[in-house]
Formats: structure tokens, sequence, C-alpha cells
């Protein structure tokens, strides 16, 4: 066999002896709740469409309405020619939602996160960054050459302690963090994070891919207390809760304006498709029209939560860890064999020995839904869990 297919086959098969190879599932999403697999319908808590925007009429018609104006593709770089009309009122809304001077839209959060990071971050520089944090801080960190520290997961002492060792030795120095963690739920300290930079003249850059749209009245994590904690770089995606595709940053504007000129994830890859920009901005439109819709996804995952007694839930994911790979697997086939889609996360995804189901809830899942979960929960996933 040629080496090439010899090392695929044989990474492939130490993969699968560890319960750590993955396969893409068809998955037919009829509606935002709903979907099909294998002929099985099943009610899915695994889908980050906090809001059911994907599905939602308005903001079909605005993607529809673009393609017949300004067509299917972007055609260039924004750069280039790919910069559509669309673009600057995205950046105008997401400015003024997030309280910002300017914002930039990428091709994707990850595409923004692999960006941004390297134009701040030189090999003179100190990126701090949270143990949980998405894979896609941890590449732009990495892209940028900078000098990278990992501070133990929402650990606020053990991150003033790496600043007060190693910020003198630095040029500039970012923090960056999820806003909420994808895959545990819980929510960074932004307030006590925001005063530790502030006083070592670091930067600050949060994620909020899962908070827009879902805290702080649609705001997004850092408005989660009712007030607005400053945050320098505050970073999202188009692809959770606005139901569309692609990346945002907002921040001031030179730093916005140096992005645009810099971020090589901008520069070298086209422009979003003129229909994922339009949904977007229709998806802003209803949040804006009805916040009580925001509160609904965490609502039900803090029903869930009660009923089964776990922690109470602070953002719409709800982790149950199980341990290990195998054990998350089977029990995410009980509950489709319930009814229900719910993705088991494996390493690498999560740290070794903490495979678990992670559970989505949103704005349309019925109280039923719910309560029905709930219970099967309880009767067939708990009681093996220890
Ligand atoms: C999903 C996710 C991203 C990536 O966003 P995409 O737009 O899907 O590329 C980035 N950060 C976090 C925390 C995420 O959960």
């Amino acid at each position: 066999m040629p080496s090439l297919e010899q090392f695929a086959k044989s990474k492939l098969a130490a993969l699968e002896a560890v319960h750590r190879r993955r396969v893409l599932a068809e998955t037919d999403r009829a509606d935002a709740i709903h979907v099909v697999r294998d002929s099985r319908a099943m009610v899915s808590f695994s889908c980050n469409d906090y809001l059911n925007l994907t599905h939602h009429p308005a903001v079909k018609a605005a993607a529809v309405a673009a393609i017949e104006r300004y067509g299917t593709g972007a055609g260039a770089s924004r750069l280039i020619t790919g910069n559509h009309p669309l673009y600057g009122a995205l950046e105008d809304r997401l400015a003024q939602w997030k309280g910002t001077e300017a914002a930039c839209v990428f091709g994707s959060g990850y595409l923004a996160n692999a960006g941004i990071i390297p134009v701040l971050i030189g090999p003179d520089d100190l990126v701090l960054v949270d143990a949980l944090s998405h894979a896609c801080l941890w590449a732009g960190a990495q892209l940028s050459r900078g000098h990278v520290e990992v501070f133990r997961h929402n650990d606020v002492d053990h991150l003033r302690a790496l600043l007060e060792s190693n910020r003198g030795r630095y040029t500039h120095t970012l923090i960056v963090t999820d806003g909420v963690f994808s895959m545990d739920g819980d929510l960074a300290p932004l307030a006590a994070l925001s005063a530790l930079a502030e006083h070592y003249d670091a930067w600050l850059m949060s994620d909020d891919a899962h908070g827009l749209g879902v805290l702080g009245d649609g705001h997004g994590s850092a408005s989660a207390d009712g007030g607005k904690i400053k945050i320098d770089l505050q970073m999202g995606t188009l692809s959770k809760a606005l139901g569309s595709y692609g990346g945002y940053l907002c921040a001031s504007r030179p730093v916005i304006d140096l992005i645009k000129t810099r971020a090589r994830t901008l520069i070298y890859s086209t422009g979003l498709p003129p229909a994922s920009v339009a949904a977007a901005l229709a998806a802003l439109d209803v949040i804006a029209a009805d916040t009580t819709l925001c509160r609904r996804p965490l609502d039900n995952a803090r029903a869930f939560t009660r009923g089964c007694d776990l922690v109470l839930a602070e953002s719409p994911i709800v982790p149950l860890i199980l341990g290990e790979e195998a054990r998350a697997l089977a029990a995410s086939e009980t509950l489709e064999e319930e009814g229900f889609l719910v993705t088991a996360i494996r390493p690498p995804t999560v740290p070794a020995g903490t495979a678990r189901l992670r559970f989505a809830f949103t704005a349309g899942h019925s109280k039923e839904d719910v309560a029905r979960l709930c219970t099967v929960v309880r009767d067939r996933i708990l009681p093996q869990k220890s």
C-alpha cells in the first residue's frame, strides 16, 4: 500500500481503538429543532441555533432577496471587489449592538480568531489563554508567534500571578478567553479579567460565540449582569444564535482599521456570500424587536438543570460529564433511541477523561420536550454516571 494511505489507515485504526474516530452523520434539519438521521426523527439538543433563526421566515426571506439582488457569491476578497453593500450595513449594526465604534466581519468565527490575534501580537509579545478556550483562539495564538502562557480555567488569581511574573518582559500582552465556554456552558469572570487587563496594561479579547443573542438581552456575555464590561476586542460568530454564517470583531475604530488592513484571513479569503450577510442583518432585527426571545434558551436550560438536579445553568449549554469516550457515546445512543439528538463530545475537543454529553437548549424547545428529556436523563443516564 502507498505510504500515504498506509499512514491514514493506521492513524484511523489507532483512533478507533480509543473511541476517538469521528464520522460525519448526515443530518436533515427540516426545521430548527427537528432532525432526521438514519431515517430516525429526533428532537435536537445539539444545535447552536439558539433562537431557531436558521428557519425564521424573515431571515430566510432576507437571504433569498440578497441572492436575487447581489448573486450567490461575493466574487472576490473584500479588499478586491467582494465588499458588497450589505457588509457596511451589518458592521454598523454589530458595532451599535455591542456598543463599540466599529466592527469587522470575517468569513467565519474560526477565520476571525486566526486572523485577529496575529495582527496584534508578535514575537516580542505575550498571549495569556484560558485553558478551556476554543480551538480557534489557540490557532490564532500559535499563528501569532507570540509567547503563549495558559491560565487555569476561570482562575483569576492564576492569571494575576502570570501577569505579575511575565508582563514586564513583553511589549504587548493579550488576554484571551471564551465569554461563554463552548463545551462547559459556564461564563468567564469578565469583570475581573477586565480589571486585571487595565491594571497590567494588557488587552482583553473575549470570544462570545455562545453569548450573542442569548445573554444580556441578546447583547452578549459582557452585558450578562446588566452592566457593560469594558472589553477591548469583542469577537463572535454569525453562525450560532444569528442562524447565519460568518465571524466578527467589534472594537475601536483604529483597531478595526488595522485589522482590515492586515488580517490575513480577511485579505486572502473570499468575502461572505451576500445571503449570509443579509441573513445576519435580518436576525439582528428579529432579536432587537423581541428581547424576550433571547431569554428563552437559558430559561429552558435552567428548567432542565433544576429538573435533573444538576448545577444551575449559566448559559444555554449544559454539560453532563461522563468520563470515558465509550460511556459518552453509549449515553448519546441511549438518547437517540428515545428520540433525542445529543451528540457526545470527546477529546481532544475536551480534556481526556471528561467525555460528555453536551445539551444545547433553544428558544423553541417546548416545556414538554424539556421535561421528557429530563425524565429520560434521570431514568437512563444519571444512574450509570457514578
Ligand atoms: C463555534 C465557535 C467558534 C467558531 O465560529 P464559526 O463561525 O463556527 O467558525 C469560535 N469560538 C467559539 C467559542 C465557538 O464555539
